[in-house]
């Protein structure tokens, strides 16, 4: 029986009272910071409105802001977590809806901000940032000054606010029709009993042993959306369009260049990713044929990818053993860093560890500049639970260090590099549970995990970087999106990735209708110089001394005080070149050569 709230062990339960003792107090909090009847809710921050050309002004501006911000967040955190305890309770859900709605007003009485500082002049701009009245800020400006040339003049940016909503109307259709209209109806299994089709079930089927509802899964899944290509082709058409009309009227070279220029991330970047991947495509190949052989199947077909190559292995732990193995994987960053874990877990209670009647599902990091880094888990004592502990782990410690040692606005990291700390904990972990496998299958099955996780995060998402950008193009060059053209390119897609060894079924050409991700303006690339970026650094780190354990350590203090590619840099890593991606690659080959040699022995 799943555990009421109420009932759940205190030891088993996040500290959220170290931020509030109590709801009433965090009610004192609010009442103190919001003013709830008025409009503006906080008339003084429109003081400063006219006068940020004053670096001592700026600078109250700036502390008077910030300090607000943090104050704000801190009072949304302990709302959100206190509502995904349990999200029926009245109390936590109002609060939360009225924390929502609160930061929406500050943003709404903040908007001025950007706009007064990128319409300075030149001169105006250099004497900010040469003031050392500012220096404290200066980077914090810099990153919003990056895009003065790309601002529009006020009637014209205001036109482009105003355009905001409309432009985001085809991903809201999208969304409409993906979450809640589409109907996916029962799918057979090998016996012939029907089972419930939804997004949710769907990975389950995929993952498992019975092919014939694997296959009945896959065709169906697709098959609705097939159906609905005209449509589909249209919301996808609509969004990319309103990528390349921000893009043309911010006059960027293109929507890429869109994309990328504010975050400083050369269009090389994603480019030479592609290419580092074209050039080694075989390593993919060669994977999809042991997989053949290894399932005994005559042809490999798309809903044969994420099905465990073991039979029955369930692999469990409890969590207390699974905490005590990942504090024990992470010794090479050090005993400051395991240390801290360590009572982070065990003493301080970072973490909400199992699941209770109505709360929320999966698993995160959270938390604010004022608060340990809270981890929501479901855990249920599987292999794949221990993996997502270790995950979040890895986002909390990156999160605490930068916390640590960052003022508030160099405090949170940006998403370019948000996973990295996370999978390198995970290969941290792997390394760990590899060598204490007692059996042969016990080591088969954690093998094939790392290798399709390289493959679903490496491969699959450059290939999905690839489409996008063929999408993208094909708008710029004003040439139709149709149906045809958008299966016909992931055909070639699946072809070129997947190889000779896998046959395609008609269904797979529809496979671009169903991703959200592409809605999201060119965003999956950065899952897969992530995963290389993590590697390659955790390897660096095992292998190096404590000069290499240092660089990566200063990356996970640095927060987002440097660009994200320059923060890599300094761990370590230079994702301006291919060699990081190669490596990936090379690491992936290495993998599949000893499952090969494990599982064929
Ligand atoms: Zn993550």
């Amino acid at each position: 029986m799943t555990k009421a709230r109420n009932e759940v062990e205190l030891s088993d339960k996040w500290n959220v009272e170290a931020l509030y003792p109590n709801m009433d107090e965090w009610q004192r909090d609010f009442d103190k910071t919001v003013c709830e009847n008025q409009k503006p809710r906080w008339p003084e921050l429109s003081e400063f409105q006219g006068k940020l050309a004053d670096p001592i002004q700026m600078k109250k501006a700036l502390e008077q802001l910030l300090s607000l911000d943090r104050h704000l967040t801190k009072l949304y955190t302990y709302a959100h977590l206190r509502h995904d305890e349990d999200i029926v309770e009245d109390l936590h859900k109002t609060a939360f809806k009225r924390m929502t709605a609160v930061i929406q007003d500050f943003q709404q009485e903040t908007a001025w901000f950007d706009p007064e500082l990128l319409a300075f002049s030149d001169q105006q701009i250099a004497a900010l940032l040469s003031s050392p009245i500012l220096s404290d800020y200066r980077f914090h400006l810099e990153k919003t000054i990056r895009v003065k040339k790309h601002t529009l003049s006020a009637d014209q940016e205001r036109l482009m606010a105003l355009a905001g909503q409309p432009l985001q109307a085809s991903y809201r259709a999208f969304s409409a029709i993906n979450d809640a209209d589409f109907k996916f109806g029962k799918v057979l299994d090998e016996q012939g009993n029907p089972h419930e089709l939804t997004h949710g079930t769907y990975g389950l089927y995929l993952r498992g042993k019975d092919r014939t509802l694997r296959k009945n899964t896959y065709i169906q899944m697709h098959g609705v959306y097939r159906d609905y290509e005209n449509t589909l082709c249209e919301t996808l058409t609509g969004q990319v369009q309103g990528h390349v009309f921000n893009a043309r009227a911010r006059n960027y070279s293109s929507s890429l260049d869109a994309a990328l220029f504010p975050k400083n991330i050369d269009l090389d970047v994603y480019h030479a990713l592609i290419k580092a991947v074209h050039d080694r495509m075989p390593a993919l190949h060669k994977y999809m044929d042991l997989r053949k052989k290894l399932l005994g199947l005559e042809r490999l077909h798309l809903y044969d990818m994420s099905v465990p190559l073991v039979a029955n292995l369930d692999i469990m732990m409890p969590y207390e053993e699974a905490e005590d193995v990942i504090i024990g994987s992470v010794a090479p960053l050090g005993e400051e860093y395991q240390k801290t874990l360590k009572e982070g877990l065990k003493t301080q209670r970072w973490a909400d560890r199992y699941e209770n009647k109505n709360k929320r599902s999966g698993a995160y990091s959270s938390g604010c500049y004022d608060s340990m880094p809270y981890i929501l888990m479901n855990y249920k004592d599987l292999l794949r639970d221990v993996f997502t502990l270790s995950h979040e782990v890895g986002h909390s410690m990156h999160s605490y260090l930068s916390h640590k040692y960052q003022p508030y606005h160099y405090g949170d990291y940006s998403i370019f590099v948000a996973e990295v700390a996370s999978t390198f904990n995970e290969d941290l972990l792997m390394r760990v549970l590899l060598n204490r496998a007692k059996s042969k299958e016990e080591k088969i099955y954690l093998l094939t995990q790392k290798i399709d996780d390289i493959r679903g995060t490496l491969f699959r998402q450059t290939m999905f970087a690839e489409f996008e950008l063929f999408v993208h193009e094909k708008v710029e060059n004003n040439e139709p999106l149709t149906p045809n053209l958008l299966k016909t390119e992931t055909r070639r897609l699946n072809q070129l990735y997947f190889g000779p060894n896998v046959e395609l079924d008609a269904e797979s050409d529809s496979e671009w209708s169903r991703i959200p991700h592409f809605y999201y303006n060119y965003y999956v690339y950065q899952y897969a110089t992530g995963i290389s970026a993590a590697l390659a650094l955790a390897d660096r780190v095992v292998d190096g001394g404590v000069k290499e354990r240092d660089a990566y350590l200063s990356f996970l203090k640095g927060g987002s005080s440097k660009y994200p590619i320059d923060m890599l840099e300094m761990a370590g890593v230079n994702m301006r070149t291919p060699q990081p991606v190669i490596a990936a690659i090379q690491k992936f080959e290495k993998l599949v050569d000893q499952l090969e040699k494990l599982a064929l022995e």
